[in-house]
């Protein structure tokens, strides 16, 4: 069946909601896929960018207890520097054959009272013993001429302030850091060694009162990496050096202070290190924040964020699931509404006796047909078809023969036609509209003539009828709307008109109706 304009208008209202659900669906899978992607790198910016955080400040920490430990440390000795070169220049001033012991001792007790940190003072004598210290009592005969500080002193004649490795004390048995001085006859000769010593364990609490974690340090060191304290404190670490450790080796060299992460010599922890060695004393101070506890807290939030989004994702893929499903759900809807619209269109359209199209499939080209010819300047051939004596027909042969027969005029009228824009319908009864565009009153009388030919021959048996077969009379009305106005109604009127003539000429003929419209001269 020929498709018509108007099935086409339609068709394409129908398509148009299928193609639009399809475009809401790429939109909405789109949109979706977007705002996961969207939620990802925000997320992944996030956590990456704490991840930097937790780093940015785990160095600002480690940089400011290294700072403070070194200030603390500069502090404590500097006093016990200034308090041992006073002291040393009275010594010396006094001279040590004609020391007053009773008042110095006073005087060591006093300074030893007000500075916390001092463990004692102490002045030995040339060969090592004992002259005066804060102490009360003084250990029968003892000597200390085997100290590395007062063999260090025997054998330089620096005036300097000497810092030592951490010993143990002989009058309390506490851990002390020795810092000695050399004291010298007028003439410069090896007069005896003056000593104050801090207590290690002053440090050692110094230190416990930061907070950091179990596995954080904090170390105070010699230049040369001697350990004289460290948080975590044992004596065991007393006798570790540091000397081949990244900082020591690496960075102080460059460096007095810095930011260094490493693995420790002492146990092996992997820590983020501040160090920061002191200006005016050869030692150094380290504080160090284990990598591990840093990234914890964010490893911790990380996992947290992570499950946040996965649960988002698949809240929103769910989601996105249903709406897409309701969509494919409502692409196929529409799609089986177009079907149906178009099963109905072409239903309604077409007459179900006989196949052809009905009137109204008629009326609907038939307009269109008369502006394309109009535009296209050429004829438009519109033939009225009407059976012969067909009531007798019925009454004869009875209803159902007669619909046969309708039957069997559709397949001849349908066979005549040859081209694709040519149409046949059941106008209504047994009348039967033929439309042929581009046709003139030869071509079509033609095509009626090859009709009525075909239809002799099947030679429908109507013995009621003077011809003794079914026969038709047709009418033709050519228009040619570029060139005379002609509408449907003047159209089929006219076929019509040419009809009833024909059948009053007798049946079983064809007639021509005169020129259709006014027609305009060119
Ligand atoms: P004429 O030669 O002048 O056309 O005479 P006619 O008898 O064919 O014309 P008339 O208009 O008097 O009768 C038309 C008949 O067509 C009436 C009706 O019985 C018959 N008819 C109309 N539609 C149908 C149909 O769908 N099926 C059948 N079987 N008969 C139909
Ligand atoms: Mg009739
Ligand atoms: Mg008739």
């Amino acid at each position: 069946m020929r498709s018509g304009t108007q099935q086409d208008d339609d068709g394409l209202f129908t398509a148009t909601g299928e193609a639009r659900a399809v475009a809401l669906f790429r939109l909405v899978a789109s949109f979706m896929a977007v705002v996961m992607l969207t939620f990802v790198l925000v997320e992944g910016w996030r956590i990456w960018r704490d991840y930097r955080h937790a780093l940015t400040n785990a160095q600002d920490a480690v940089t400011n207890l290294a700072r403070a430990t070194a200030q603390h440390a500069e502090d404590a000795i500097r006093q016990v520097d200034a308090i041992t070169a006073a002291l040393a220049e009275r010594v010396e001033g006094d001279g040590l054959t004609h020391l007053d012991r009773k008042r110095l001792h006073r005087v060591l007790r006093q300074q030893a009272e007000i500075m916390p940190q001092l463990h004692g003072l102490f002045v030995y004598d040339a060969q090592g013993y004992w002259l005066v210290t804060d102490k009360t009592s003084v250990p029968p005969n003892a000597n200390n001429a085997d100290r590395d500080y007062f063999v260090y002193h025997r054998e330089h004649t620096s005036r300097d302030v000497h810092i030592g490795s951490v010993i143990k004390s002989r009058t309390t048995n506490e851990l002390i850091i020795p810092i000695s001085r050399r004291l010298d006859h007028p003439d410069g000769s090896f007069a005896g060694v003056l000593l104050g010593t801090i207590k290690v364990d002053w440090f050692v609490r110094y230190y416990g009162d930061f907070k950091i974690d179990d596995r954080g340090a904090l170390v105070l060191a010699k230049r040369d990496g001697t350990i004289l304290v460290r948080r975590p404190f044992s004596e065991r670490v007393l006798g570790v050096s540091l000397a081949s450790s990244e900082i020591f080796r690496h960075h102080l060299p460059y460096a007095e202070q810095g930011v260094v992460e490493a693995k420790a010599v002492t146990d092996g922890t992997q820590r983020i290190y501040g160090y920061q060695a002191l200006s005016n004393y050869p030692l150094v101070a380290e504080a160090g924040l284990s990598r591990e506890s840093i990234i914890e807290p964010w490893r911790h939030d990380m996992i947290k964020s992570v499950v946040v989004l996965l649960l988002l994702m698949v809240g929103l893929s769910a989601f996105a699931w249903v709406v897409l499903r309701q969509l494919r759900e409502r692409i196929a809807i529409e799609r089986a509404l177009l079907q149906a619209h178009q099963t109905l269109r072409s239903l309604a359209l077409t007459d179900s006796l006989t196949g052809l199209g009905n009137r109204r499939r008629l009326d609907g080209v038939l307009e269109s047909e008369l502006g394309r010819a109009r535009r296209q300047d050429y004829p438009l051939a519109l033939v009225m078809i009407d059976l012969d004596y067909f009531k007798r027909y019925n009454d004869r042969y009875g209803h159902p023969a007669g619909d046969q027969c309708l039957r069997r005029l559709g397949e001849v009228l349908q066979a005549a036609l040859k081209r694709p824009a040519d149409l046949a319908v059941r106008y209504g009864g047994e009348e039967f509209t033929l439309l042929l565009p581009d046709t003139d009153a030869e071509g079509a009388g033609a095509v009626v003539h090859e009709i009525l030919h075909n239809l002799r021959r099947l030679a429908l048996e109507h013995t009621d009828s003077p011809l003794g077969i079914v026969s038709v009379s047709a009418g033709i009305a050519i228009g040619y709307p570029a060139r005379a106005v002609v509408s449907a109604g003047a159209l089929i009127e006219a076929a019509d008109a040419a009809l009833y003539e024909a059948k009053h000429q007798g049946r079983d003929r064809v007639n021509l109706a005169p020129q259709v419209g006014e027609w305009q001269t060119p």
